[in-house]
C-alpha cells in the first residue's frame, strides 16, 4: 500500500467488471491459466478488505458478436455465441477463485443448469451477504447488448456502490492510446464528458445508465500491482467517471 493511503475500503458492495481480454494474458486470445490465477489472487486481495464482490466477466477474448456478424454471422446468433463465451470465462475464473479458497457462486442470465444457477437478484444479494463472491455470466441474456451494459444493470439491481472496470488499459484517454502516443489520460471525467466525447472505454448505453442512476465508475488496468485492492480502497488509480472532472 502507498504510504498515507487509506486502509478501509471506500465501498461496501462493488460490481467488478473483468473484460474478457484480461483472461487471455499475453496471448490476446483465449484463456491463459496463469493470467486467470493472477486475477483470482487480486480478487482475493480485494475481498480480504471485507467488500462484497459481484463479478461480471466479458467474452471478447473468445468472440465478440459485432465482429462475428461483420464476418458474416447473423448478429443475434453471434451475440448468443458471445454470451456463451462469457460462461467459459466464468467457469475458468470460478475454478481459479475456489482453488485459493474463496467461496463463489456462478449465476447465468441464460439457462445452463448443469453449470450455473440462474441469475436471481434476491438470491445473488443473499450470496453477497453471506460473503460469497458472485460471478455473473451471459451478460444480460439478450443479444444486442454488451457485458458493460450488463455490469451497470447488475450493479444497479444489486445495489452496488460503484462499478469497477478492469481492463488492459490504465484508464480513459481522449483518443486511442495504442494508435496515438500523444493521447491524454483523464484522472476523472463527468458522465456528460464521457458521453459527448464518445469515449470508447465503455459503450454509450452503459454510460447513459450510469449517469441516470449516478453510479460511479472506476476504469483501471489490472496489470498494475494490487490494482483491485487499490481501487476498492479509493486510492487514485485509473480514471473515475461520475464526479467532478479534474482531468
Ligand atoms: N453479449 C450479448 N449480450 C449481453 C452481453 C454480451 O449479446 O448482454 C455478447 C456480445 O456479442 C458481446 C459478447 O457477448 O460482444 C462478449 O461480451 P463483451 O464484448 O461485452 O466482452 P468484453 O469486451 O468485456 O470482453
Amino acid at each position: 500500500m502507498t504510504p498515507g493511503a487509506p486502509s478501509h475500503p471506500r465501498y461496501n458492495r462493488v460490481l467488478l467488471k473483468l473484460s474478457g481480454e484480461v483472461l487471455s494474458g499475453g496471448r490476446g486470445f483465449g484463456i491463459e491459466t496463469a493470467a486467470v490465477d493472477g486475477i483470482a489472487r487480486q480478487v482475493a486481495d480485494g475481498y480480504a478488505l471485507g467488500v462484497q464482490l459481484a463479478l461480471v466477466v466479458g467474452g471478447g477474448n473468445i468472440i465478440r458478436g459485432s465482429q462475428a456478424s461483420r464476418d458474416g454471422a447473423e448478429r443475434a446468433v453471434a451475440d448468443y455465441m458471445g454470451m456463451l463465451a462469457t460462461l467459459i470465462n466464468a467457469l475458468a475464473l470460478q475454478q481459479a477463485l475456489e482453488r485459493i479458497g474463496l467461496d463463489t457462486r456462478l449465476q447465468s442470465a441464460i439457462t445452463v443448469q448443469s453449470v450455473a444457477e440462474m441469475f436471481i437478484r434476491r438470491r445473488a444479494i443473499r450470496h453477497l451477504e453471506k460473503g460469497r463472491i458472485v460471478i455473473l455470466a451471459a451478460g444480460t441474456g439478450n443479444p444486442y447488448f454488451s457485458t458493460d451494459t450488463a455490469s451497470v444493470l447488475r450493479a444497479l439491481e444489486l445495489g452496488a456502490d460503484a462499478l469497477l472496470k478492469a481492463t488492459k488499459v490504465d484508464g480513459v484517454y481522449d483518443k486511442d492510446p495504442m494508435a496515438h502516443p500523444e493521447a491524454k489520460k483523464y484522472d476523472s471525467l463527468t458522465y456528460d464528458q464521457a458521453i459527448e466525447q464518445q469515449l470508447a472505454v465503455m459503450d454509450q448505453t452503459a454510460f447513459t445508465m450510469c449517469r441516470e442512476h449516478s453510479l460511479p465508475i472506476v476504469v483501471f488496468a489490472l496489470n498494475e500491482p494490487s490494482a483491485i485492492r487499490r481501487a476498492l480502497l479509493g486510492e487514485p488509480i485509473g480514471t473515475t467517471v461520475g464526479g467532478q472532472s479534474n482531468g
